[in-house]
C-alpha cells in the first residue's frame, strides 16, 4: 500500500506542512502505515490563526441565511460520501464498518441541526423596560473557534461543533488525532467543495506542541476539546490562562445498573453492544455493570455467553461485530489492567487476553473481556480502560448501586436497566451523571441535545452540541436604546 503525505487546509488551499517530524497512521487491524501526518509546529498554527482571525470579520458579516447554504451543500456532499468516510474510518480507527457509518450518520445530524442557525441565534428584545425604552440581547460570534478531537470518532466529534461554529458566523481551526487524522482529511475535502470562503474552515494536523500552541495564541478566541480527563484539565487550564473560553469533554468510567425486574434478554443484547462495541473505545461505553439482587447470576451467565459471541476482526470483513484496538501500547496497557484486575481479586468471567485473529497477526486484537467480582475502589473498578472490558459488581440494594455509581469519579453517563418506573425516577434524580440512559446503554444525546458530561468527565460550562453550542460560539450583546419622541421627523 502506497503511503500518502497529508496535507494541512489552510485559507482555502491544501498546503504541504512546515513539519519536522511526521507520524505514521497504521491500520490497527492490518498493521498497515497507510499515511503520515505531519506533527505542525507552532509557526503553523500561528499561520492558520493568522488566517482564520483575518476571515474572522468578513464571515460574521455574510447573512446567517447564507452562511447556512454552505451547510445544507456539506449535509448532501457528506450523504453521498458516507460510505468512502466510513471505510476511512474503519480503516484509522479499528471500529466495523457498520459502527463507522453510524458515526458519519451521527456526524450529519449535527450539520442538519445548526442549518437551524437563524432562528437558534435569534436575541431577545423587551419594549418599554422604562418609558420609551428598549432593551435587545443579540448574538455575535467570538471569533476564532480552534476543535481538538480524539482519535476514537474521527469523523463525528469534530462536527459536534463545527457546524455550529461557523454557521453562528465564527471561523474555525480543526485538530484531529494524530492517530486518526485521515477522516478529517477527507471531510476537508467536503468541506472544500462545499464552498466555503477561504480562510472560513482550516485543518492543522499536529501533536501536542500544536496544541499547546492553539491554546497559548492570542488569535484564536474559543477551543473546544474532546480527549481524555488529564489532557482536558490541561487544556481548560491553559486555554483558560490565555483568555479564552474553555469546553473540554474528558474520559468516563460508565456504570450501568441492572435490577432483577430488568428484561434479560433486552438488558443483555444493549449491554453487550455498550461494553464491546466499537472495542470499548466509547467514551459512552458501559465500563462497569452493577447487578442488583437476583440480577447478578442471571446477568453474569447471559453477558459472558453474549460477549463470548462476538466475532473480533477487520472491520471490513463480513460478519465482523468487533473490532482491534487503536494501538500496540494501548493493547498493551488493557491487558496489563486486566492482570491488575485480577490480582485485585476480581474473577476471570471471560479472558479476551492472547486471542491473535487468523489472517491479522499485526493486529491489535482483544476479545471481550469479563471481569467478575470487582472489588470496590480498586484500580479496575476506578480506571478508564478504553478497551473491551467489562468489569462486574454487586449491590444489594437499589440505593447501594446508586451509591456505588456516585462514588466515581467521572460522570459522563450512568444506565439504569429496570421495568419499575420509581426505581428509574429516583435512579434520574439521584445520579450524578450528564447523560442517563433508562433501559439504554449508550445515552449518546441526538444532535439537537448538549452532550451533558460531569465531573472529571467535562470541565467548562457549555458542553457541545445543540443550543449549547450556539451559546459557546457566540457572545451576548445587550443595548439598551432610547429613540424620544421630539426626535422624530413629521413624515
Ligand atoms: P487524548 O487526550 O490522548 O487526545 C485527545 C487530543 O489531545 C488529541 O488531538 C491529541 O493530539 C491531544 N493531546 C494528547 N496529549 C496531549 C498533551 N499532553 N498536550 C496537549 N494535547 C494533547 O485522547 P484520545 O486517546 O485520543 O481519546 C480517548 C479519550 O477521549 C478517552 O479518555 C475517552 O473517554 C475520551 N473521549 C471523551 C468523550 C466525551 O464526550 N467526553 C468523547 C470521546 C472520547
Amino acid at each position: 500500500m502506497q503511503k500518502k503525505t497529508l496535507a494541512n487546509y489552510i485559507d482555502g488551499t491544501w498546503q504541504k506542512s512546515a513539519a519536522s517530524e511526521y507520524q505514521d497512521v497504521v491500520n490497527p487491524a492490518t498493521g498497515d502505515v497507510m499515511a503520515e501526518v505531519p506533527l505542525s509546529p507552532p509557526e503553523e498554527v500561528d499561520r492558520v490563526a493568522q488566517v482564520a482571525a483575518a476571515a474572522a470579520d468578513s464571515w460574521r458579516r455574510v447573512p446567517a441565511t447564507e452562511r447556512v447554504q454552505h451547510l445544507f451543500r456539506l449535509k448532501t456532499l457528506l450523504d453521498e460520501n458516507i460510505d468512502e468516510l466510513a471505510r476511512a474510518i474503519t480503516n484509522e480507527n479499528g471500529k466495523t464498518f457498520a459502527e463507522a457509518r453510524g458515526e458519519m450518520v451521527r456526524a450529519i445530524e449535527n450539520v442538519e441541526v445548526a442549518c437551524g442557525i437563524p432562528t437558534l441565534m435569534q436575541g431577545t428584545v423587551s419594549e418599554d423596560i422604562a418609558a420609551g425604552i428598549d432593551e435587545m440581547m443579540i448574538r455575535q460570534p467570538v471569533g476564532v473557534a480552534a476543535i481538538i478531537a480524539p482519535f476514537n470518532f474521527p469523523g463525528m466529534i469534530p462536527f459536534w461543533f463545527l457546524p455550529y461554529a461557523v454557521a453562528t458566523g465564527n471561523t474555525v481551526i480543526v485538530k484531529p488525532s494524530e492517530r486518526c487524522p485521515m477522516t478529517m482529511h477527507l471531510a476537508f475535502e467536503l468541506l472544500e467543495a462545499a464552498g466555503f470562503p477561504p480562510g472560513v474552515v482550516n485543518l492543522v494536523n499536529g501533536g501536542p506542541d500544536c496544541v499547546n500552541a492553539i491554546l497559548d495564541h492570542p488569535a484564536i478566541d474559543a477551543v473546544s476539546f474532546v480527549g481524555s480527563t488529564p489532557v482536558a484539565r490541561h487544556i481548560y487550564a491553559r486555554a483558560s490562562a490565555s483568555g479564552k473560553r474553555v469546553q473540554a469533554q474528558g474520559g468516563a468510567k460508565n456504570p450501568v445498573v441492572v435490577l432483577p425486574d430488568a428484561d434479560l434478554d433486552m438488558t443483555t443484547r444493549i449491554v453487550n453492544d455498550s461494553a464491546f462495541g466499537n472495542a470499548g473505545q466509547r467514551c459512552l461505553a458501559a465500563a462497569l455493570a452493577i447487578t442488583v439482587g437476583e440480577a447478578r447470576d442471571t446477568f453474569t451467565e447471559a453477558i459472558a455467553e453474549a460477549a463470548a459471541r462476538r466475532v473480533v476482526g477487520y472491520g471490513l470483513d463480513d460478519g465482523v461485530t468487533m473490532g482491534p484496538v487503536i494501538t500496540p501500547q494501548s493493547k498493551a496497557r488493557i491487558e496489563s489492567l486486566i492482570q491488575t484486575g485480577l490480582d485485585e481479586g476480581a474473577r476471570a468471567v471471560l479472558d479476551g487476553r492472547n486471542s491473535p485473529v487468523a489472517g491479522y497477526e499485526r493486529g491489535n486484537f482483544l476479545r471481550p473481556t469479563i471481569l467478575g467480582d470487582v472489588p470496590p475502589g480498586s484500580t479496575i473498578a476506578r480506571t478508564e480502560i478504553f478497551g473491551p472490558v467489562l468489569g462486574l459488581m454487586h449491590a444489594e440494594t437499589v440505593d447501594d448501586a446508586i451509591a456505588l455509581v456516585n462514588s466515581g469519579e467521572y460522570g459522563n453517563m450512568a444506565c439504569l436497566f429496570t421495568s419499575s418506573g420509581a426505581a428509574a425516577r429516583k435512579f434520574r434524580y439521584e445520579v450524578k451523571a450528564g447523560n442517563i440512559g433508562i433501559n439504554i446503554g449508550v445515552a449518546a444525546p441526538m444532535a439537537f441535545f448538549p452532550f451533558s458530561g460531569w465531573k472529571a468527565s467535562f470541565f467548562g460550562v457549555l458542553h457541545g452540541q445543540s443550543h449549547h453550542a450556539v451559546e459557546f460560539y457566540t457572545q451576548t450583546k445587550v443595548v439598551v436604546e432610547r429613540w424620544p419622541k421630539e426626535w422624530s421627523r413629521k413624515f
